[in-house]
Order: structure tokens, then sequence, then C-alpha cells
């Protein structure tokens, strides 16, 4: 079965993390994803570090998506950094509205996403591939799911070609989230966000500051485990298999991997998808 595929990283912070990164990448290039995305830092603070990683992917040959956020960020900042991605023949970015750092008082020129959308396509054109946030358990802030999807959709209008969701367990929400948003007259593809699960304390801190849902049943057997990280890795690897079966099965385009720049867990699954 091909499946299609991509894998995300962040950019490290030392050279032995670019090192690494760069063997992870290796691997990683074998299951021949579609491209590779570097996450962004909100308020620019990892513009140089995302910008080196993103070269280095297309050095490889490979396609290489960055993030790009607004919040924080002039009009002309932003401008700057597309004309830089121009310059180096990227041609598809993930746009984003980001999360205002603490510390950080002003919210920048553009307020969300679906204006730095539109922002890129009044800039660009059709330069890029615009792939855009989505929230099958909804965006922590969103007044309303109906009020989310409404402003999901705003970010197809503004000229969003695709969609990575922020990862989920339970693909019931992914779905419902696809056939909302499908009734509103989206038919843009919706690429599930896949997160491998290497530690589950990790995980859990993590998934509650971004409001992604952890079941309980999955809760109350990882916890059963305690240290034991085999267990949790053979667990994790088992339900990440099974969600990703049964996202591929009821449709869904392609997955995203959210692969915290180590290669193991994300060719694991791969291969047991094959
Ligand atoms: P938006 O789409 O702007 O939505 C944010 C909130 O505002 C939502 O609650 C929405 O309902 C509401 N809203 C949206 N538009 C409007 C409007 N016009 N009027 C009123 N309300 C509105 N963060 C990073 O810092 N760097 C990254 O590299 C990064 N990569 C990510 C990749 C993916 C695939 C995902 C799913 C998330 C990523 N994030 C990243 C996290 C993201 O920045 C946060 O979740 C952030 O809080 C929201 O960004 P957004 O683009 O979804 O915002």
């Amino acid at each position: 079965m091909t499946i299609e595929l991509s894998i995300e990283f962040f950019p490290p912070q030392t050279a032995e993390g670019i090192d690494k990164l760069a063997a992870t990448r290796k691997k990683l290039a074998e299951l021949r994803p579609a491209f590779f995305s570097v996450t962004y830092g909100a308020g620019g603070s990892t513009r140089e570090r995302t910008f080196a990683i993103v070269k280095d992917i297309a050095a490889e040959g490979l396609s290489a998506a960055p993030h790009l956020s607004c919040v924080g960020s002039t009009r002309a900042g932003i401008r700057e950094i597309l004309n830089e991605y121009r310059a180096e023949g990227i041609r598809r970015i993930v746009a984003l509205r980001g999360d205002l750092p603490s510390g950080m008082a002003d919210p920048g020129e553009l307020r969300y996403a679906n204006e730095l959308v539109e922002f890129i396509r009044a800039e660009t054109g059709d330069w890029f591939d615009i792939e855009v946030a989505a929230y099958p358990e909804w965006h922590p802030q969103a007044r309303s799911p109906r009020d989310d999807l409404i402003n999901f959709k705003r970010k197809v209008d503004a000229g969003a070609n695709s969609a990575i969701t922020q990862y989920f367990y339970n693909a019931d929400a992914y779905f419902h989230f696809v056939d909302d948003i499908r009734a509103l007259g989206v038919e843009i593809p919706i690429v599930p966000g896949i997160m491998p699960i290497a530690s589950f304390s990790k995980l859990a801190r993590f998934s509650d500051a971004c409001g992604a849902d952890i079941p309980r049943w999955m809760r109350r057997k990882f916890e059963s485990y305690g240290d034991d990280a085999d267990s949790i890795r053979a667990f994790g690897l088992d339900v990440v298999t099974e969600l990703c079966q049964r996202l591929l099965a009821g449709g869904a385009p392609g997955l995203h991997f959210y692969c915290m720049n180590q290669a193991a867990l994300t060719t694991e699954i791969c291969r047991r998808l094959a």
C-alpha cells in the first residue's frame, strides 16, 4: 500500500542535534515522504534555525515545508521570510497563528492564521502550496466547535490548499470533523497528524497543554506500566498503528507524523502499515 506521508521536525538547538537530525532524516527519507516540514518558534525565536534546516533538506533534493507563524510579527517581517523561502525555491509552507510566547506583549499585525494565509496569497500569488492547522478535538481557545469550524473555513476561503490536524487518539473525532467541514462545503484534504508514543509522561504533559485527549482506557493502561519503557513502547506502537489503519481505511488522504526528530517509531509504524 502506498501511503502519502509527510514528517515534521523541530529545529535542534545544538550542533550535535543538527547532526542527529541529518541521520534521522536519512532514515526517514527511505519512507519517501511527500515533504518534511520544520516547525517555527512563535514570535520568530527559531527563524534562523528553521531556515537552516529547510535549506539542508532542500539541498538533499527532498521537499521541505517551513512552518511560519504570524503572532508577534509584522507584515514586513513576514514578507522578508517569504522572500527568503521563494529565493530558495521552497514551494510549500505551513501557515499558523502560533501562540504568543510568555513575556511578549505585542500580538503583531496579523491576528489569526486566516489573515496570514490571505497575506501570503496577496504577496506571492500561487507560488506556495499552503497547509493550515485543523483541530478534530477543537482548538483550546475556540468559543465553540461551530466557531472553530467557521474559523477553519476562513483559512480555506483565504487560499489554503490542505490541512494537517493536531494529533489525536480517537479516530471518530477526525471522521466527525471531516464530515462537519465537508457539510460547510470545504473540499481540501485534511491530513491526520500522528504522534507516535515514546514516553507516556511527556505525552500526557504535552497533551494537556495543547488540548489533545488521551482516552481513559489508554491512559490507565500506560499508567499501569510505570517505568517499563518496553511495554509503553509496545503498547504505543500497537495503538498508533491501529489508529492509522482506521484512519486510512476510513478515507484519510495521508498521514503526517510528528516524529519528534526520531526515526524509529515512525519507521516501525509505517512498516506495519505497508
Ligand atoms: P488559528 O487558525 O488562527 O486559530 C486560533 C484560534 O482562534 C482558534 O480557537 C480559532 O477558532 C480562533 N480563530 C481563528 N480565526 C479567527 C478569526 N478570524 N476570528 C476569531 N477567532 C478566530 N505552533 C508554533 O508555534 N510553531 C509551529 O511550527 C507550529 N506548527 C503546528 C503544526 C500543526 C499541524 C498544528 C496543528 C499546530 C502547530 N502549532 C505550531 C500550534 C499552533 O500555532 C497553535 O495551536 C495555535 O494556538 C493556533 O494556531 P492556528 O494556526 O491553528 O490558529
